[in-house]
């Protein structure tokens, strides 16, 4: 579904990629572990287009991506979910999931999808009228989320979902990635400094160190590897 081939990214002389080759099939939930400055949010700003690639190729259901703008790759079906969460502060609940539907014309198939976000996040219906700026951080990655899946992705990228939550909340979110995986068949690619969790829900991992690719393979192999348990499992 997706593929990148030897994909570099510079901030201007700082080369962030180097060289990185990645594939994920329809239905996968594969996940890219590594320590702070990987390049791992780089990778998915490449992917959306957020951060312009200097050579190599990124392609989407055998379509080059590599030169479109953000917006037409979002209309593509790929979805991005920032580190960070970026929620519009001052919209209310309702109002940033809206937003996620902008490109959407297809009314009746949207409100379906409200409901089933809110489902998902029976929280988020209690504080849909709420600014997002105050619900609290478990909640406004949730929103996040819920935004991105109103959009309907067929890819959704994932950048560090766990990051500053508490674990209850962390755990319920990475339920909730496992359960749109599984009902939607959403492909999903997350990011995580959480290893541990991260290959849990993940079907395969990609380890990445310094702008490189070092490792990848079933997440079940990857858990089970000594080295990686060492330098990122903290066992
Ligand atoms: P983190 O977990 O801290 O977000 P990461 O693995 O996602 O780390 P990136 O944020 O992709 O790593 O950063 C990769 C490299 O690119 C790092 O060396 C970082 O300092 C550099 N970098 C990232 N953003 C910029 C920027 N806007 N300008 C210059 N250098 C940057």
């Amino acid at each position: 579904m997706l593929k990148l081939s030897d994909v570099q990214t510079f901030y201007g002389n700082i080369k962030a990629l180097k060289g990185i080759s990645i594939e994920i099939e329809q239905g996968e939930i594969v996940t890219l572990i590594g320590a702070n400055g990987a390049g791992k949010t780089t990778t998915l700003m490449s992917i959306s287009g957020i951060v312009p690639t200097r050579a190599g190729d990124i392609s989407f259901e055998g379509r080059s991506i590599t030169r479109m703008t953000p917006n037409d790759i979002v209309s593509l079906g790929i979805c991005h979910v920032p580190e960070g969460r970026r929620i519009f502060p001052y919209l209310s609940v309702l109002e940033n999931l809206d937003m996620g539907a902008f490109l959407r014309n297809d009314r009746s198939e949207v409100a379906k999808d409200l409901e089933y976000v809110l489902d998902l996040f029976p929280i988020l219906a209690q504080r849909r009228h709420q600014a997002g700026g105050t619900l609290s951080g478990g909640e406004q990655q949730m929103l996040a989320i819920s935004r991105a899946l109103m959009a309907r992705p067929r890819l959704l990228l994932l950048d560090e979902p766990s990051l500053g939550l508490a674990p209850l909340v962390v755990k319920r979110i990475f339920e909730i990635i496992e359960k749109i995986n599984a009902e939607n068949n959403t492909t999903i690619f997350l990011v995580e400094q959480n290893a541990n969790l991260a290959l849990k829900v993940a079907h395969r991992g990609y380890v990445m160190e310094n702008g490189y690719i070092t490792l990848s393979d079933k997440s079940r192999h990857l858990l089970a590897n000594e080295d990686i348990r060492k330098a990122y499992l903290g066992i």
